[in-house]
């Protein structure tokens, strides 16, 4: 269906002194186009700057160009508004250097009488349709200033065009190399990204629905992260008929992200987890042991006669003791239990939990860092000991009965002559 059969005409601009001429075009394309009609280049400016987003093409009798229309079709085609509009000469007669000047100028056409009716149609459709595909690569060129890469993919999910080649593409800086028809797989260097960009995109061909995610891509080195938005595009019957995409490099808003969310979640003087996050992992692990999940123990830990470390060596001393018990407790190899997070409870005093682990199990690992920390190596400061306090959650505690029964564990190592390991059912 054609858009004259939709009810929507394509409109003419008609600028001709000649009513004799207007006339003519009029009575022949009447049944396909709506016009615009004046007799005046001023008028046609005006006329222009109105209605420029519903005028298809420009019919510019070429008397009036001859005389003083080649402002006007500079003009026009240097105005990012109208430069998509092609201008058609109608000639009923033109000097054929006056011809040269306006073709040289951006007319695009001259129609010449005797004018026939279907060869009018067709030079008209045929420049609007040029224009078209022209202003399609005027805007790419356009987009390109943007650094985001644009594209535009094909309902098999073949690129159609990408302003930018970047360079987790193959080939993307060969000069005669064009992206034109080629897939994620066939351009980009890492696979398994561009599998599941093709993935996407089958996803959103068969639901209709947008997507936006972020990747990672490393090479040669360097480790960028891109945000991707990614729509479906529809034809005029509702059908999805390509993808148009956004990539933004996002890598220093990431790293930046990932730096926050690192120091939100790590105690500064040791990298282990800070109180928030352990807390907020022991809560998890609980919940979804009480919901039927794996068994969990905590141990928790402080540090023997800790300030006569301070008052004797000095607080920059006793960080280093504190940090020397971190080193124990993120050494995994020491602790040889699978699944554990380690966090600073608060001075001197650290939190241990324990995925998938028995009472039994969990004390013998305290027991291991209690033996590991007594045997590190402080010097100049003697050896320094640890008490700690283990047990394992049960369907019955809440969060703080468990947190309460641990600190008594731990109460109960100190008063019992501390550097040892007490177990709480
Ligand atoms: P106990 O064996 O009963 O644990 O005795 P303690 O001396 O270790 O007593 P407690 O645990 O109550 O004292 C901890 C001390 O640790 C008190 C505080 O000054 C010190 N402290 C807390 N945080 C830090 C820190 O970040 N760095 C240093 N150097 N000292 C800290
Ligand atoms: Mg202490
Ligand atoms: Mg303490």
């Amino acid at each position: 269906m054609n858009d004259s059969e939709q009810g929507t005409k394509k409109i003419i601009l008609f600028i001709s002194e000649s009513k004799m001429v207007s006339d003519e075009i009029h009575t022949l394309l009447a049944d396909k186009y709506s016009f615009y009609f004046t007799d005046k280049l001023d008028a046609g400016e005006a006329l222009l700057e109105l209605h420029y987003d519903k005028i298809s093409v420009i019919l510019l009798d070429s008397m009036l160009a001859a005389e003083k229309g080649t402002s006007f079709i500079s003009w026009v085609t240097d105005e990012p508004r109208f430069m998509f509009i092609p201008i058609i000469l109608v000639a009923s007669g033109i000097p054929m250097n006056e011809e040269i000047n306006c073709l040289s100028l951006g007319a695009v056409d001259i129609i010449v009488s005797p004018f026939h009716k279907k060869l009018t149609e067709l030079r008209i459709e045929n420049a609007i349709r040029l224009k078209d595909s022209a202003s399609f690569y005027e805007i790419a060129r356009m987009l390109r200033a943007l650094p985001s890469n644009i594209y535009l993919k094909d309902a098999d999910c073949r690129y159609i065009f990408a302003t930018h080649y970047w360079n987790h593409l193959n080939n993307g800086d060969g000069t005669d190399w064009t992206i034109r028809g080629k897939t994620d797989i066939d351009i980009r260097k890492n696979k398994e990204n561009a599998i599941s960009a093709m993935e996407a995109d089958k996803e959103i061909m068969r639901t209709g629905k947008g997507v936006c995610y972020i990747i990672e891509e490393s090479n040669d080195n360097i480790q960028e992260f891109f945000e991707v938005i990614k729509e479906p595009v529809w034809d005029k019957n509702n059908r999805i008929c390509g993808i148009v995409g956004l990539i933004n490099n996002v890598t220093e808003h990431e790293k930046l992200r990932n730096k926050l969310k690192f120091a939100a979640d790590t105690d500064g003087l040791t990298g282990l987890l800070n109180r928030r996050k352990i807390q907020s992992k022991i809560e998890n692990s609980f919940r979804i042991m009480k919901d039927g999940g794996a068994p969990v123990s905590v141990i928790m830990l402080d540090i023997d006669d800790f300030k006569r470390v301070n008052d004797n060596y000095g607080h920059k001393e006793g960080d280093r003791v504190i940090r020397a018990l971190a080193d124990v407790l993120r050494d995994r190899k020491a602790i040889g239990v699978r699944e554990y997070f380690a966090g600073r409870w608060g001075g001197e005093e650290f939190m241990i939990l324990l995925i998938n682990t028995e009472l039994s199990e969990a004390e013998r690992t305290a027991e291991k860092i209690r033996v590991s920390f007594s045997n590190t190596d402080l010097s100049p400061l003697p050896p320094q000991t640890i008490s700690l306090g283990v047990t394992q959650a049960k369907i019955s505690d809440t969060e703080i009965s468990l947190y309460t029964r641990v600190d008594a564990a731990l109460y109960d190592a100190k008063e019992s002559g501390k550097n040892m390991v007490v177990t709480v059912y």
